[in-house]
């Protein structure tokens, strides 16, 4: 992450600056117009196109040329080295995450671009962040401190194809990128492991601004419904937080907003169960409607279990690029919006959520559970959902891109009461202990808890404490290989007893922020953690034991502990 120019000449100085200009040019005086300002490549083009990486750059440079009161950074490199550009606005301007604590708002992170296929995102971000900074009337600017990143899987946006072979469920644009990075991974899969480096740089921001809430934009690819844009809190659990206050306070907000202000129906994010055939065979006799998946793989569930805030946006793909813009477009400001007003209520629930794993280990009063597996609700509400019908066309011709062959679209929109499956029950709870303390041997996965803001220490001497080992009695590894992993889930026991730890073992006490997220990843039988995504694989044993153990008390570790060693993730330098 490096700071690249900082552009502090407010906006109204530069409206200043170009009346002077114009009158200086004998150009009649005018107010800057639309004209003055850089156009998006879809805006250039009638919205046959999406920006290239290029247009996202020289946008960008037009605006700092411009002066606007942005502050232009990269979060860091791709793997084919290109910089992924971040730009922070807020009236007034900061650049630094210092600085944006000291406003004492909320800071906001929205990513567009994160599957390149999926277009809108971008173009709309970049539109937005012009119009705001432009706009010399109050805006979110004044009340939020927006992280815009519009451009994040860079390399998979240059892979430009026709949207036939790259985004075959989508309506246009002719030329899009791919899905998954230069390493042929899914960004929106890495989120624990964060084996690409677009997720390491993204998880050294998060550490680093330790934003309250963060938007991940996206374009559906299933049902055919009447929305123009679905939307997911983080769906775990675990995200007791950030995920029941957005479901439950933001979201309902959100959606009366976009229908008032903007007449776009919007809804939670699903698909017909008609249409996911396996997906929930209890009801295959039934139609519903059902969210996707809980698990932090998935960013919006990884940021909620972190504590904070996660926005899944997802525009209709069947919508025209225009529409699919502008409904993103809405949404975000809406968002920014809503955020800027809730301020202080949601900067108290982040200061919430990292205090209290602090008391964990101070008062077995305090102690919450974790939810470390879980699956959709058996008793969905009933809600009306809005379906799209689709007809025949008699043949096998293509009536528009995205949909079916031999099918057109009617414009004929239904609603239907059916379950709605939008939120998921804990299926396996977990207490949390003191501390884990990981094997000597454990670096890997030692680095990666640092990657995400985690602290671990290191003792010196060997020592012995209450605690509980783990027995495992069958490694279940998927015999499908899924983003290079052959994924594994653990049957055991805990055992309870005194446990001696070698010297140089690593202890990640769970009094700290992000004391959830510490759970998550290191509980054997997470069905998202280190173990599934193969980190202990070598020390996997049947009847052996797990390498990583719980202990109750952390006060007899007395002097053993070297605390020098105990450098936070935020404090290291950001990988770029
Ligand atoms: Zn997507």
């Amino acid at each position: 992450m490096t700071t690249e120019v900082l552009a502090k000449v407010r906006w109204s100085c530069l409206a200043a600056a170009l009346l002077c200009f114009t009158a200086c040019a004998s150009a009649p005086r005018r107010p800057p117009t639309p004209a003055d300002y850089p156009r998006t490549r879809p805006e250039l083009t009638n919205y046959r196109e999406t920006s290239r990486y290029s247009d996202v750059r020289s946008f960008l440079d037009s605006l700092r040329r411009l002066g606007a009161p942005l502050a232009f950074g990269s979060i860091g490199k791709t793997s084919e080295g290109r910089d992924i550009p971040y730009i922070v606005a807020s009236r007034p301007l900061v650049s630094t995450p210092a600085s944006a604590r000291q406003l004492g708002r909320p800071v906001v992170y929205v990513q567009g671009n994160i599957h390149a296929g999926e277009v809108e995102g971008k173009d709309a971000l970049l539109a937005l962040l012009r119009d705001l900074t432009s706009s010399a009337t109050p805006n979110a600017l004044d009340s939020v401190v927006l992280i815009a990143v519009p451009i994040y899987n860079a390399d998979g946006n240059e892979r430009f194809a026709p949207q036939s072979v790259n985004r075959s469920e989508q309506n246009g644009p002719e030329m899009v990128g791919i899905r998954a990075n230069a390493q042929n991974l899914d960004l929106n899969r890495d989120y624990v492991k964060a084996e690409a480096p677009e997720t390491r740089a993204s998880l050294a921001m998060f550490n680093a601004w330790d934003p309250d809430v963060f938007v991940d934009l996206h374009t559906t690819d299933g049902s055919f419904h009447g929305y123009a844009l679905t939307y997911s809190p983080s769906l775990s659990p675990a995200a007791i937080f950030g995920g029941v206050y957005a479901r439950d306070s933001l979201l309902p907000v959100l959606r009366e907003r976009m229908r008032t202000r903007h007449a776009f129906e919007v809804f939670d994010y699903g698909n017909f169960l008609s249409d996911e055939r396996g997906l929930n065979s209890d009801t295959a006799a039934r139609e519903g409607w059902a969210t996707y998946d809980s698990r932090p793989r998935f960013g919006t569930n990884y940021y909620g279990i972190r504590g904070r805030i996660g926005i899944l946006s997802e525009a209709y793909s069947h919508d025209s690029l225009a529409r699919r813009i502008a409904s993103t477009y809405a949404f975000v400001r809406e968002i920014l919006s809503l955020v800027g007003e809730k301020g202080p209520a949601i900067r108290s629930l982040s200061a919430r959520a990292d205090s209290q794993p602090l008391a964990w280990g101070r008062s077995p009063d305090s102690l919450q559970i974790v939810a470390i597996r879980s699956e959709l609700i058996a008793t969905p509400r009933q809600a009306g959902v809005i379906r799209e019908d689709l007809e025949k066309t008699g043949d096998s011709s293509l009536s528009q891109p995205g949909v079916p062959r031999g099918e057109r679209r009617t414009g004929r929109f239904r609603t239907i009461r059916m379950p709605v499956y939008d939120r998921f029950t804990s299926t396996l709870d977990r207490t949390p202990p003191a501390a884990y303390v990981l094997a000597p041997q454990e670096t890997e996965a030692v680095a990666l808890l640092r990657l995400h803001g985690i602290r671990v220490e290191r003792s010196d001497s060997a020592w012995t404490a209450r605690g509980e080992g783990f027995v495992i009695d069958s490694i279940i590894q998927s015999p499908r290989p899924f983003q290079n992993h052959h994924e594994v889930r653990l049957k055991g026991r805990w055992e309870r007893g005194l446990q001696a730890l070698p010297p140089k073992s690593f202890i990640v006490s769970t009094a700290q922020p992000r004391g959830a997220l510490i759970v998550y990843l290191l509980e054997p039988e997470s069905d998202d953690g280190f173990t599934t995504w193969n980190l202990f694989d070598r020390d996997l044993q049947k009847g052996g034991r797990f390498p990583v153990t719980r202990i109750f008390d952390l006060s007899r570790r007395g002097r053993s502990v070297n605390r020098r060693s105990s450098a936070s993730a935020t404090q290291q330098p950001l990988p770029n």
